[in-house]
């Protein structure tokens, strides 16, 4: 058996990543909690997270990697509620996130500013991050050395295949430097 590597934090986008929704065009307030993994708007549409991300999510954890939230929605009060309602290994999920990065503009700029604040800009700078994300758009991160996990398939979401094959592209390519 290959032991996995984890990379020191792992950023995570949120819409079409985590969920199969974007927050800010297909919610209707209020939300309300069916149970602790699934939610109903004022539309009746059901939300949940996609299935292997619990899973994904608690390995991370119990490994010590630093899970950060980064999301281009205009509505992040929204993403906010979703992460408090929506619970991961019986907590609200927001509770595991160490940053919650928000707004329009490059995840450059979501990334930077949360390795600043949790003082892990040597980690970034030594290729210790990693973006799951569902928009081609967003491997611009590569230019400060996060590695790029593409979530290709918005049916799917983060599953566990895409988690493994990325984080071994990502020890390989951190020890081949
Ligand atoms: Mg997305």
């Amino acid at each position: 058996m290959v032991l996995l590597q984890y990379p020191k934090a792992v950023v995570f986008d949120l819409d079409y990543t985590l969920w199969p929704l974007w927050c800010d065009t297909h919610i209707y307030m209020p939300i309300s909690a069916l149970s602790r993994n699934e939610l109903v708007d004022s539309n009746g549409m059901k939300i949940s997270f996609y299935k292997d991300v619990e899973s994904i999510i608690l390995e991370l954890v119990e490994n010590e990697v630093v899970l950060i939230a980064a999301s281009r929605t205009a509505t992040p009060k929204i993403a906010q509620e979703l992460l408090s309602l929506l619970h991961i290994g019986g907590k609200p999920a927001i509770t595991y996130f160490h940053s919650l990065q928000w707004g329009q503009g490059s995840k450059v700029k979501h990334i930077s500013k949360a390795a600043e604040d949790l003082r892990l800009q040597s980690a970034l700078q030594e290729g210790h991050f990693m973006l799951f994300d569902d928009e081609s758009r967003n491997r611009d991160v590569g230019s400060i050395n996060c590695h790029f996990a593409y979530v290709y398939d918005e049916n799917q979401g983060l599953t566990r295949s895409i988690f493994i094959s990325e984080l071994k592209k990502w020890s390989k390519s951190l020890n081949t430097r």
